[in-house]
Parts: C-alpha cells; sequence; structure tokens
C-alpha cells in the first residue's frame, strides 16, 4: 500500500458558501476520497488548522506522497513546519503540489524560483495535452483531456526547467500553460498539476483523479529514504586498509 496525506488549508470552506457546497466535506476530503478509489493507495488528510499542521514527525514518517492543497493562508504555514516537509521530501517522500499551492511556501523553498504565473478567473474551458505518452502520469489519459470550466493560469510560469513535461494546457482565452511538470530533489519526486480551483467541482472529474491516482504512484519512494548527516567515516571503519598521513583541522 502506498500512504498518502493530503493536506488542505481548509479555508475557502468555511469562508465561502459556494465552495462548501462544491466541497461539502473539504477539498482535501474529496481528494483523498479519489484516491482511495485505488485499492493500492492508502489515504489520509491533514489541514493548517490542526496541531503542527497535522504533519507532525509522526505523520511525515509514515506518509510516502504528500498531496498539497492551499490558497488563501500560505503565509499561515508555520516555517518550522515547512522545513520539516522540505527535510522529508529531500529524504525520499514524494510530493504532489496541486494548483494554487505554486505559491506555498513548500514549493517556492523546493523550486528556488518565484513560481508566478498570470491567471483569470472566467470558468473558461481548459485542454491539457499530453506531452509524454509514455510516462505513468499519463496512463489512462488520451491525447489530451478537457475541462469545461476552470480558472485560466498562464505562462510565463516562473519554475525551473522541469526535468519532465508531462502536460500543456490550452485555454478558450488563448493562454498556455505547462499544468503538469515533474522534478527531483535530492530523493524525493515532485509533480505539479494545475486543476483544482476551488469554485469548481474540478476533484470530481474522472481524469484529474486519474493523474493523482498516477501521480501518487510515480512519486511514492522506491528505496530506503535516505537522511543527509553527513557522517565522518574514521580511518579504521574505511572499507580498505590506510594510513592517515597529514594534520587535521577537526
Ligand atoms: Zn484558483
Amino acid at each position: 500500500m502506498i500512504r498518502a496525506t493530503v493536506w488542505g488549508e481548509n479555508v475557502h470552506e468555511q469562508t465561502s458558501e459556494v465552495v462548501r457546497e462544491i466541497y461539502p466535506k473539504g477539498i482535501h476530503n474529496a481528494i483523498a476520497d479519489g484516491l482511495a478509489e485505488d485499492k493500492d493507495i492508502q489515504t489520509r488528510t491533514a489541514t493548517l488548522q490542526e496541531k503542527e499542521h497535522g504533519l507532525t514527525e509522526d505523520v511525515l514518517n509514515d506518509t510516502d506522497v504528500l498531496l498539497w492543497w492551499g490558497h488563501a493562508a500560505h503565509d499561515k504555514v508555520e516555517d518550522d513546519i515547512v522545513s520539516r516537509v522540505h527535510k522529508h521530501v529531500l529524504e525520499g517522500m514524494g510530493l504532489l503540489v496541486l494548483h494554487s499551492g505554486h505559491y506555498s511556501k513548500i514549493f517556492r523553498r523546493l523550486m528556488g524560483t518565484t513560481c508566478s504565473l498570470c491567471w483569470r478567473e472566467a470558468g473558461e474551458k481548459e485542454r491539457l495535452w499530453v506531452c509524454n505518452p509514455g510516462h505513468p502520469i499519463a496512463r489512462g489519459i488520451d491525447r489530451y483531456f478537457e475541462i469545461e470550466h476552470t480558472e485560466m493560469y498562464g505562462e510565463p510560469f516562473g519554475i525551473p526547467v522541469p526535468d519532465e513535461q508531462i502536460f500543456i494546457s490550452w485555454f478558450a482565452g488563448g493562454e498556455v500553460f505547462r499544468s503538469g511538470a515533474t522534478w527531483t530533489r535530492g530523493n524525493g519526486k515532485v509533480f505539479y498539476f494545475r486543476p483544482g480551483h476551488e469554485t469548481y467541482p474540478i476533484y470530481y472529474h474522472d481524469d484529474v483523479k486519474r493523474v493523482l491516482k498516477n501521480g501518487v504512484k510515480w512519486a511514492a519512494p522506491e528505496g530506503s529514504r535516505w537522511v543527509d548527516s553527513a557522517p565522518n567515516i574514521p580511518v579504521e571503519k574505511a572499507p580498505e586498509p590506510i594510513t592517515s598521513w597529514g594534520e587535521s583541522v577537526h
């Protein structure tokens, strides 16, 4: 079983009647329910309002892939928790950053760039083209899929050049956007996936759910998690016998 934790800031669900109607259990639970359709994925959720934002060491140690949905409260996420998530990604925990999570502290720290983009809320159509049909994240998707009503995100997207480009979106208004892209950071795999505006029922869309399930499976760690602690290997522990020579300041 792959252990997925869906993190949601859970703010719009409290403040907007429109969002509450679409996602009565919260966006994080809708995402988790979609993932749980796959018998190989075990889900749990965590939210901003919980102690340590629900992302304790124990939870992260027990998480293969973390999904991140935030929009209105990026600056409310404690820096200590961001550092903790960052460390777990470098060690090998997978991370899926969704939609407005492009501006989250954790994504910007991992990318090292602005992660800026342009946007428009007009409920226009989006067509997501598959750039890389052989990639496991695109498995089961045809040449493209469409979302009838969505928010537009457009280029330039302030990200480092992706390791792999999985989707490019075209919008009815004419813009395009790199809407599905991957990177590795340390041992961790990172997948950014654009769809998911809170006032449209996008996380119930079959192809969106399929990509998220594929993404979780792709991002799950393949080996053991590795901790970068820069250990000293003393002379007597060298794999081959050696004699120490010269002075050391350590
Ligand atoms: Zn949005």
